[in-house]
């Protein structure tokens, strides 16, 4: 049973691998496709030549890691690697949780260390021969050290504890672990800003003049009380910028990139900011943290269901039975789900966006949004012309034609 297991996630992996490079070909195909007429002149003939080699690295680079990571994969399954760590963990410490952790130290680190040349060659090669990075080495060095403590800490946490409810509760342990997540997720969605990013980037309040007085008018003419609004420097790693929200309750802040400001108007700013008071009056953050929970819960219903199944184990070379082998085994054999789920996601991600660009155009915010829009993906070397079949699989937000469309027909039907 344990060799069909086996065999099954070998199935699993190799699908995964399928689908992601025959994406990744088709976009590669509709490279050459015409421009949309949304879009025609966001690039100039030489900007383009640049956006399509940009594209072509960065296709090139992520195919070899794919591939990389597919054998290492396949040999790490093979060869029962994982089982074998088991055991080693286990010879080290007679403690449970303490073992635990151990498997997860090593793993992490191991993952760290094969994602490593990639980014590294992404950062100061790619990104650098492109005008985009900003990072030193210093900080590349550093930000690698604290992310991977950081999640190998939360995940060491999160995992002991529902390793320890599993201990004290047997079979009824999903029911408190899903607590237990839904506590963990809700906290950090409210504390993110001021446990995590402080680690990676300073933020300050954006100073008095006219950005926060737009700002100010705009959020009272939302009805809304955000007070905080902070500026993060994002031009310590890249030149690419972005916005957000985040936080919920009081914890709530308007965050901004520095790079933003270098890039756009204040009313393309404020639109921008228009379009993420959509989310937040739609209650996309609430929305989307519901859906996290609930599909926590499932996941961990069926695992409660084979963790006592000695075969999961054994699938990966483990020859005692072991929660944390049980859990790898069951989130491979859940990936075709995960697989399946993704372009559900996303289909819901974007249709979230549509309703947050309206929100912009209604209130009068249409076309400078679609200004801001085009600066930001012409200024990121943005890809134009997605395969419209990447775009239902693997797209959180609508291509910038998709957006630029829906934009225009809102705003005629307000004129109408
Ligand atoms: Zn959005």
């Amino acid at each position: 049973m344990a060799q069909t297991l086996l065999w099954l996630i070998i199935g699993f992996v190799t699908l995964e691998f399928v689908v992601s490079s025959v994406l990744s070909w088709l976009n590669t195909k509709w490279m050459t496709h015409p421009v949309p007429p949304e879009l025609e002149g966001l690039y100039d003939e030489e900007k383009y030549r640049q956006q399509q080699a940009y594209m072509r690295t960065n296709k090139r680079v992520s195919l070899i890691e794919r591939c990389v990571s597919f054998a290492l994969t396949l040999v790490i399954l093979g060869c029962g690697l994982l089982g074998w760590l088991d055991n080693l963990c286990k010879s080290w410490t007679s403690v449970p949780v303490l073992q635990v952790v151990l498997f997860l130290l090593v793993y992490n680190l191991f993952n760290t260390v094969i994602a490593l040349p990639f980014s590294y060659y992404s950062t100061f090669v790619i990104e650098e021969r492109f005008g985009f990075n900003r990072t030193t080495h210093k900080t590349f060095w550093l930000d690698t050290l604290k992310s991977f403590l950081v999640s190998t800490v939360l995940s060491a946490v999160l995992i002991s504890v529902v390793f320890w409810l599993y201990l004290t509760f047997d079979r009824q342990f999903w029911i408190w672990a899903t607590l237990v997540v839904a506590v963990f997720i809700i906290f950090f969605s409210m504390f993110y800003s001021n446990l995590i990013v402080p680690l990676f980037n300073k933020q300050t309040p954006l100073p008095e003049g006219e950005l926060r007085d737009a700002i100010t008018a705009a959020v009272r003419r939302f009805g809304s009380k955000f007070k905080d609004i902070y500026i993060i420097d994002g031009s310590k790693h890249s030149s690419k910028a972005n916005a957000y929200f985040t936080g919920f309750g009081p914890k709530k802040r308007i965050v901004l990139y520095d790079t933003l400001q270098e890039q756009m108007t204040n009313e393309e700013i404020v639109a921008v900011l228009a379009h993420e008071f959509g989310h937040y009056k739609h209650r996309d953050t609430f929305k989307n943290m519901f859906i996290s929970i609930v599909m926590v819960a499932v996941n961990l219903f069926i695992f409660s269901l084979l963790v006592s199944n000695p075969d999961l184990p054994a699938a990966l070379g483990g020859t005692a039975p072991s929660f944390i082998l049980a859990m790898v085994a069951f989130s491979l054999l859940f990936s075709p789900i995960d697989l399946l789920l993704n372009p559900v996601g996303n289909a819901i991600s974007r249709r979230a966006e549509y309703r947050a660009d309206a929100y912009a155009a209604e209130h009068g915010h249409g076309e400078t949004l679609i200004s801001g829009l085009k600066k930001l993906a012409s200024h990121a070397l943005s890809n134009l012309t997605p395969h419209p079949l990447v775009v239902w699989f693997s797209y959180s937000h609508p291509t910038l034609a998709q957006r630029i469309r829906a934009i225009r027909s809102s705003n005629n039907k307000d004129n109408d």
